[in-house]
């Protein structure tokens, strides 16, 4: 009997959806450009399931039910590319392309132009919950045509992850959109890590806090609503494992330069572009740079000075050191807020016509970014879906009129110990701008008039103004 769907592309992630779909009682055929790992899988983990193999794209599609579903999961970019050409001449009209990868979202708007020209189905999907979710339920975002998402949805809503209100995959929107939401997704993601990171390096630096110490406060504030997620469970996990050469903190030993793989970059990117504010991501992108300028860092101590750690009282950490934790929950609300515009006015931009509250739904369960903080978010864009800044709901406005305080209070401390904490003290900054009415560019227009004669506008009188500045 022919197969429900096909997967092309036998790494981590494809091996445990295709997994995935099994246990939910789908057929599939895989296919990987290296037949080795096929026959390797097929004899192991795929070993007495309902998975055929293929040698050939040619056998590969010939085995599938039609209309045939035929899932990417293979290295973004070129990869991409070469898969559709090579399968492209043996798919029939009606056929549905899925990329699952990590794709640039123009990539796919192309993509799905090109394939739509020739009457096959293309669906560009943002996977998320790394390999752990691929297996046991990821969260996913599904973008093209409504009808080549229609054939894929029962096989898609039973993989997903399940929230108490539904799987975690919707239909995102047209074209890219679905890989748009995933970068943005992804941009989220660095924002959280890093302000996470930097919290770390307060208790170790500034409270000479212990891996263990640290990770009881991780522990604490995962039992919060406002911080209970996915990544700050992780960072308590990392923070208690020992290097089992002498049993000291792993992640002492770890080298301090974060990778990355252009999803953050992109989201900053298309931030500046959509004209976006998001001060917070694009400081945990920077992050990542710096990091990476190892030798230049290394150097650069011996000859800067600067202010040095002493003790700051952030509160009992068995009280889950309270002042921290402002600082902490109001860069992560930044981090979701500024994400959440981006999607605003990509909306707009791109017509996706997103529905931001299932897009706050999907991400609850599955991703990397799940937390009860998104239950928040998705009722706030219920109440109001066009709601302009999730700050500005009155949950999230009574949570910066309560602990902006205790940020201020942080990163002025972090300043004084000549700690670098870029994710919370922009996160100060961002706040701080927005809730000033007049901001001091009054000044730089009159520069930009004086230099340019770019004209300015008058807060009492109507019109376009200029000014001789300079006798
Ligand atoms: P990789 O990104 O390492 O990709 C491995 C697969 O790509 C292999 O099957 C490989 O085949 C295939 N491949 C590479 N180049 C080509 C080519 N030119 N033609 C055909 N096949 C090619 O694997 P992952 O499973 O980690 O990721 C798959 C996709 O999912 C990527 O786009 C990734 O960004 C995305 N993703 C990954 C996540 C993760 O946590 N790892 C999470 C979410 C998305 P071969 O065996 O022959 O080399």
């Amino acid at each position: 009997t022919k197969a429900h769907f096909g997967l092309v592309g036998l790494g981590v992630m494809g091996e445990n959806l295709v997994l995935n779909a099994e246990r939910n009682g789908f057929s599939s055929v895989v296919y990987n450009r290296t037949y080795q790992k096929t026959e390797d899988f097929l004899l192991g983990r795929g070993v007495n399931k309902s998975i055929q193999g293929a040698k050939d794209l040619q056998e590969f599609v010939s085995k599938l039910e039609r209309p045939r579903r035929v899932l990417m999961m293979v290295k973004a970019g070129a990869a991409t590319d070469a898969v559709i050409n090579q399968i492209s001449p043996f798919l029939e009209e009606g056929d549905l392309l899925i990329d699952g990868g990590n794709a640039q979202f123009m990539d796919t708007e192309r993509r799905v132009k090109e394939l739509e020209s020739k009457s096959f189905g293309y669906i560009g999907m943002g996977v998320s919950g790394g390999a752990k979710g691929a297996l046991e339920g990821p969260s996913m975002m599904p973008g093209g045509t409504k009808t080549s998402y229609d054939a894929i949805e029962s096989l898609l809503n039973k993989m997903a992850a399940q929230v108490e209100d539904g799987p975690c995959v919707t239909y995102i929107g047209p074209g890219g959109s679905g890989h748009f939401v995933k970068t943005v997704h992804n941009g989220i993601e660095y924002g959280i890590e890093q302000i996470l990171a930097e919290a770390y390096d307060l208790m170790k630096r500034v409270c000479g806090m212990s891996g263990d110490e640290m990770a009881s406060v991780m522990g604490y504030w995962n039992k919060t609503e406002e911080l209970s997620s996915y990544l700050v469970e992780i960072t308590e996990a990392c923070l208690r494992v020992k290097d089992p050469d002498d049993s000291s903190d792993l992640v002492e030993k770890i080298m301090d330069k974060a990778g990355q793989k252009g999803t953050g970059l992109w989201t900053v990117v298309s931030a500046l572009e959509l004209g976006a504010s998001v001060p917070t991501i694009y400081a945990s992108l920077n992050g990542r740079v710096m990091s990476s300028m190892k030798d230049q860092r290394n150097y650069a101590e011996t000859i800067l000075n600067g202010n040095k750690p002493s003790f700051v009282d952030f509160g009992k950490p068995s009280d889950g050191m309270p002042l921290l934790m402002d600082a902490v929950v109001l860069a992560t609300i930044a981090s979701y807020a500024q994400g959440m515009d981006i999607l605003r006015l990509a909306s707009e931009e791109y017509d996706y016509d997103l529905d931001m509250p299932s897009i706050a739904q999907i991400w609850k369960g599955g991703c990397i970014i799940r937390s009860t903080l998104l239950s928040r978010i998705q009722d706030a864009f219920k109440k109001d879906p066009s709601l302009t800044n999730l700050i500005i709901d009155k949950w999230f406005t009574d949570q910066v009129n309560n602990r902006l305080s205790g940020l201020t209070q942080v990163v002025s401390a972090a300043a004084n110990a000549g700690i670098p904490v870029p994710c919370l003290s922009s996160t100060l900054d961002y706040l701080n701008s927005f809730r000033t009415s007049r901001l001091p560019q009054n000044l730089v227009q009159a520069m930009r008039d004086c230099f340019g004669s770019h004209t300015y506008e008058r807060v009492d009188k109507a019109g376009s103004f200029h000014t001789e500045w300079i006798d």
